[in-house]
């Protein structure tokens, strides 16, 4: 199975939302915040697909700390 971007047509690694050009658009505290794996990453996770799904720029998407 191949593993696309949350944002664009672009492949992702495992493990991560977005691809490496995506992913480096979003603010260094999304970046931090997305990278945690605790009890709220599921939420984190929807919170950004839904904000991008909803036509939110990726420098301006913010998910819960
Ligand atoms: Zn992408």
């Amino acid at each position: 199975m191949k593993l696309t971007c949350l944002a664009c047509p672009a492949a992702r690694g495992v493990g991560q939302y977005l691809c490496r050009s995506c992913w480096a658009q979003l603010t260094p505290s999304t970046q931090r915040r997305l990278n945690k794996r605790d009890a709220k990453a599921f939420e984190r996770v929807r919170s950004l697909s839904r904000q991008l799904q909803s036509g939110v720029p990726l420098a301006e998407v913010s998910v819960a700390a």
